[in-house]
């Protein structure tokens, strides 16, 4: 019998038992795992009565690899990543040396998963330090392999760097550099291609979920060829490629200035209610704000790396934090995700069962939606609304929280399965 999910046509295929690498992580990966696990596997059960089961085989990377076969990260570990297409992930120390910089950007750049796919959203209960958290539905795309992640620095004062900065200043004509003598050097790549890819899977999964806007958040105005051309070919885009399911902001402003703003409104209005996805864009520091004063402005959000990560981070703290917020690192050609905790590996708390599993659990949910069993995902997040709503919940949250019942790890999970209905 096949256990291998595959992806046919553009489409994720998966059969009824297919098998999903996991890894345990380091820390607290320990202490969320299983319990994760038990969540996910008791609403795969009711909701499929034993036709449907994940088959969970465990991969090494991190601690427990180096301690067991001397690597960081097995060749073994990526092996069955490939085979299998769809793998979770807990959080991974960074190893102290040794030549890998970071084993999640290992992961990421060996499988080129291009999106990291942050889902944004709030559960009743949950404490927010923002007036209307319930007004919070948000799904990032940040752009996974280019940008100033690239690594391309050169430090001040190296013979490299003095190399880069007279190519700069003798060939290139550069005269603005203010401190030629004392400055580092970062190169920040953005492709046409990279874009593209990034800003095309935000489309289709706004399409897909009937979901009303994608807004392309850059800095443009400071980076023009850089962040500026992400946001014109995001909406050269959007209008070459899904004329019939997409209005841009662009052609809003075409209208109006050929008809005059009442015929660019009723425009707008029509491709709204014909069900289109309004394509619009922001400056990254007005998204900033405006996320926080006007959230239900936004729904999809494709973005660069860099820009992705410092909104990542404000909107997981606008419902909740990072130990409920759930991630996937995703490669939309080849099918390849990994689905992973977003916290790190907390060492602080490691072993003592107070960690929060919601994020892996709720990383795990996204696998399930990606694999196309929505039955099982709607069972998690009822046992996790009505959990959170009977404030139950685990140290980081009860903190906050008055008049909550403080669980351990475990317990928590007991509890969602508990309140699956
Ligand atoms: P961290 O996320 O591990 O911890 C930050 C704070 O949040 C700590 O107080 C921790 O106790 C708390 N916290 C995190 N997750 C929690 C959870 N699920 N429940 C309750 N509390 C939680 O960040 P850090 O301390 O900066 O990093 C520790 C290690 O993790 C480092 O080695 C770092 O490189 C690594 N890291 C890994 C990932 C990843 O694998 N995706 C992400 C970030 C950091």
């Amino acid at each position: 019998m096949n256990a291998k999910i595959e992806i046919q046509q553009q489409q994720v295929v998966a059969p009824d038992r297919p098998v999903i690498p996991f890894i345990e992580g380091d820390g607290i990966g320990k202490d969320i795992t299983a319990p994760s696990q038990r969540v996910i596997d008791a609403a795969v059960d009711r909701a499929y009565g034993g036709r449907r089961q994940l088959l969970w085989y465990e991969v090494l990377a991190g601690e427990k690899a180096f301690r067991q076969t001397g690597e960081w990260l097995p060749e073994t570990t990526l092996k069955a990543f490939r085979e299998y297409l769809v793998g979770v992930k807990g959080p991974l120390q960074t190893p102290v040396g040794g030549g890998i910089r970071s084993l999640n950007v290992a992961l990421r750049q060996s499988l080129d998963l291009f999106v990291c796919l942050r889902p944004v959203r709030w559960f009743k209960g949950v404490p927010s330090p923002i007036r209307y958290p319930s007004l919070v539905d948000m799904h990032i795309f940040r752009e996974n392999t280019e940008d100033i992640y690239a690594g391309i620095e050169y430090m001040a004062g190296e013979a490299d760097t003095r190399k880069f900065r007279d190519f700069l200043i003798n060939e290139m004509g550069v005269d603005k550099i203010r401190f030629p003598e004392s400055s580092s050097f970062g190169v920040k790549p953005v492709s046409r291609d990279g874009s593209e890819r990034l800003i095309r899977a935000a489309i289709q999964y706004a399409v897909a979920r009937r979901l009303p806007s994608v807004t392309l958040v850059h800095k443009g105005n400071i980076m023009k060829f850089t962040e500026g051309a992400f946001k014109n070919w995001g909406y050269a885009l959007a209008e070459k490629e899904f004329p019939q399911q997409t209005f841009t902001w662009q052609q809003y402003e075409k209208v109006k200035e050929e008809r005059g703003k009442p015929a660019a409104d009723q425009a707008l209005a029509d491709a709204k209610k014909a069900g289109k996805v309004v394509i619009k864009d922001v400056i990254t520091d007005a998204f900033l704000q405006e996320s926080l004063l006007r959230p239900y402005d936004h729904s999809v959000i494709a973005t660069l790396n860099l820009n992705g990560d410092y909104i990542s981070d404000q909107l997981a703290a606008m419902v909740g934090g990072i130990g409920i917020s759930p991630g996937a690192n995703i490669n939309y050609h080849s099918g390849y995700a990994i689905f992973e905790a977003t916290h790190g590996t907390a060492p602080n708390i490691a072993g003592t069962g107070q960690a929060n599993p919601s994020s892996l659990i709720l990383s795990c949910v996204m696998l399930l939606e990606y694999i196309g069993w929505h039955e099982a995902a709607e069972k998690v997040y009822d046992g996790m609304e009505h959990t959170f709503s009977k404030r139950r919940v685990t140290a980081d949250l009860f903190a906050q929280m008055e008049g909550a019942t403080l669980l351990s790890t475990a317990e928590f999970a007991d509890e969602i399965i508990r309140n699956m209905h």
